[in-house]
């Protein structure tokens, strides 16, 4: 925040606002005043009061000028000259300087003749402008920071700060997509939307402040923080010119918690027919949940160690920084008897926030709509269809993706279908079918180009080729014209018979911690759910490596597998890990928006 202020060295002494010495000082009047004391040209409390000689009272500068202007009184229409202007006399002033004002940086209330001392010696709160380009904001330095935040100029060029929510705005050309691929939805255990890759050449590249691990949650001013993954991916995609998008960047590895945080363990038996009695909620500003108050004479009240203002870090184990505070409720019914909580408390009570920092909150105990189940993987049978062609020369009429290549590895799919070619003809072949094999020879573990050649090989001077293939279950997209790329669900929901595990080695020092959070495990609220990477700690050994994405799959680590295992399970996996993790992941491409 402190790049977007400046300290308004211009400020007047007396009043202590911004204008020009041609204008009248401005007080923020606490009271009404009577009429008597207002200047009949500014309407306003009369400042630096000056008599005409026909008996009528009004700001030195206000008279002033009008006098110079049509030499005479405004009020009775009197010749007047400024030499015959006089002082109001010192009881009149004196009344004037006790009126009741209000200091514009820190709200303190005063006489007005004691801001100008006041300002120059006890005010704490100096004023500030917004130093983004074009806007013209200035005010008290505490009302900065929600400044910046609904900041038109700042959204442009606000830089994304770890641990903070940050609103950015950029532009897309005519057509263009963002340019970044999204992994996530309430249907998966990461809940929130994170965005995997950012691709090169796209808006979200040219603007330069989106990164890998970013969290989107807002678009547009719609929530995306509790949607299924379809919703999150429809409201990014159609955007269109101006896009503003609401993003947390997680905290740095090694500054996760800051000094004035005191981390607190706390496990809380549960007791039959009394109420938890725990509220929580998120902050406007601040990313994470935390308790809003303790319901007296509940199991939390009585245990006395919860404080409203906590934030709640780990329930049962689990990170909850990024799930919205419905979801971490669903976490407390979850382990039967005991609750274990890691709480983060500010260790100066003063610095504590009041109450209206909190969004609505919600009871630990209500429940909530369920979480639709994720796509499970499922079997699927395989078929083989043999296309028929009118000539040996005649092309197939449809485009391939996928095969293998240093970033990703996904199996070759058919993307796009002439409805002219003999593909399309045929009507044997989908968009989003994925071909295992051609005239027998295995597409797995090529390149693109390598599985282009063999297919281009069976087509060559022959009448018919035969696929086998994997049908598409339902397809979301294409058809269209363009060429399909499945969604990371549809990834996801492949038979188990396709396999894209790669192993990946991660090193580090005994006391480093491998830098990432999990989610998922068997006991999942979502159901059986492998273990996912639900984000990459910036700065951490994972970071680093640039080996590991948010919404990879953790099935292997050192050979101990993770496929069917709890979330606590894979803890103590991971934090068994001495100075070398040899890791077997799935990592599917997010999905294009
Ligand atoms: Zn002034
Ligand atoms: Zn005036
Ligand atoms: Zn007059
Ligand atoms: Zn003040
Ligand atoms: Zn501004």
């Amino acid at each position: 925040m402190a790049s977007a202020m400046q300290y308004v060295e211009s400020a007047c002494a007396k009043c202590g606002r911004e204008h020009s010495h041609t204008e009248n000082h401005e007080y923020e009047y606490k009271d009404t005043v009577d009429d008597d004391m207002n200047c009949h040209i500014c309407l306003a409390p009369i400042l630096d009061p000056l008599d005409t000689k026909c008996g009528h009272t009004f700001c030195d500068l206000c008279i002033t000028q009008t006098v110079k202007a049509i030499k005479m009184c405004p009020l009775d229409r009197k010749p007047t000259r400024i030499e015959e202007l006089r002082e109001s006399n010192y009881a009149f002033k004196r009344l004037l300087d006790k009126l009741k004002v209000e200091c514009p940086n820190c709200s303190a209330g005063m006489e007005r003749g004691q801001l100008e001392g006041h300002l120059q010696g006890r005010c704490r709160s100096k004023r500030v402008r917004c130093t983004y380009a074009g806007c013209q904001w200035n005010g008290p330095e505490r009302e900065h920071a929600d400044h910046v935040e609904t900041c038109e100029f700042g959204f442009k060029n606000a830089s994304i700060k770890n641990g903070a929510k940050t609103t950015i705005e950029f532009e897309m050309e005519e057509g263009e997509l963002i340019g970044i691929s999204v992994v996530g939805g309430n249907e998966t255990p990461l809940i929130a939307i994170m965005v995997q890759e950012v691709f090169q050449n796209g808006a979200a590249k040219r603007d330069k402040r989106l990164k890998a691990g970013d969290i989107i949650l807002k678009v547009n001013d719609m929530d995306i923080q509790d949607v299924q993954h379809v919703v999150a991916k429809n409201a990014l995609s159609s955007a269109k010119g101006t896009i503003k998008l609401m993003v947390y960047r997680e905290q740095r590895e090694m500054d996760k918690f800051s000094s004035n945080l005191e981390l607190k363990r706390v496990s809380i038996m549960k007791n039959k027919g009394v109420p938890l009695g725990i509220s929580i909620s998120g902050k406007k500003k601040q990313p994470g949940v935390f308790i809003v108050n303790v319901t007296p004479d509940s199991v939390a009240a009585r245990d006395r160690r919860l404080k409203a203002h906590d934030r709640i870090v780990e329930v049962n184990g689990r990170r909850v920084n990024q799930i919205p505070p419905a979801r971490v409720s669903e976490l407390f019914k979850q382990n039967n008897r005991q609750i274990n909580l890691l709480i983060a408390r500010e260790k100066s009570e003063q610095s504590r926030r009041n109450s209206k920092d909190f969004e609505s909150s919600v009871a630990a105990e209500a429940t909530y709509q369920p979480l639709r189940l994720a796509v499970i993987p499922r079997a699927r049978a395989e078929k083989t269809v043999v296309i028929k062609k009118c000539s040996s020369s005649e092309k197939l009429g449809m485009s391939l993706a996928g095969g293998i290549s240093p970033k990703v590895n996904i199996p070759i799919y058919v993307s796009k279908i002439g409805p002219d070619g003999c593909v399309g003809r045929s009507g044997q072949l989908n968009v989003g079918d994925i071909i295992l094999a051609v005239d027998g020879k295995k597409l797995s573990d090529l390149s693109h180009q390598e599985c282009l050649d063999k297919v281009q090989k069976a087509n060559k001077n022959s009448r018919q080729v035969s696929f086998k293939v994997i049908e598409a279950d339902d397809i979301e997209n294409g058809g269209n014209g363009n060429s399909y790329h499945p969604s990371w669900l549809k990834w996801l929901a492949l038979p188990p018979q396709i396999d894209n595990s790669k192993k990946v080695s991660l090193q580090k020092a005994k006391e480093e911690s491998l830098g990432f959070i999990i989610t998922g495990g068997i006991d999942s609220s979502h159901g059986p759910q492998p273990i996912f990477i639900q984000t990459v700690m910036p700065g951490g050994v994972a970071y680093k490596s640039k080996l590991l994405k948010c919404g990879d799959i953790i099935v292997k680590v050192n050979d101990n597998p993770l496929t069917r295992v709890s979330h606590e399970q894979a803890l103590q996996v991971l934090r068994g890990v001495k100075e070398k993790a040899d890791l077997v992941i799935k990592s599917w491409p997010g999905t294009l928006v």
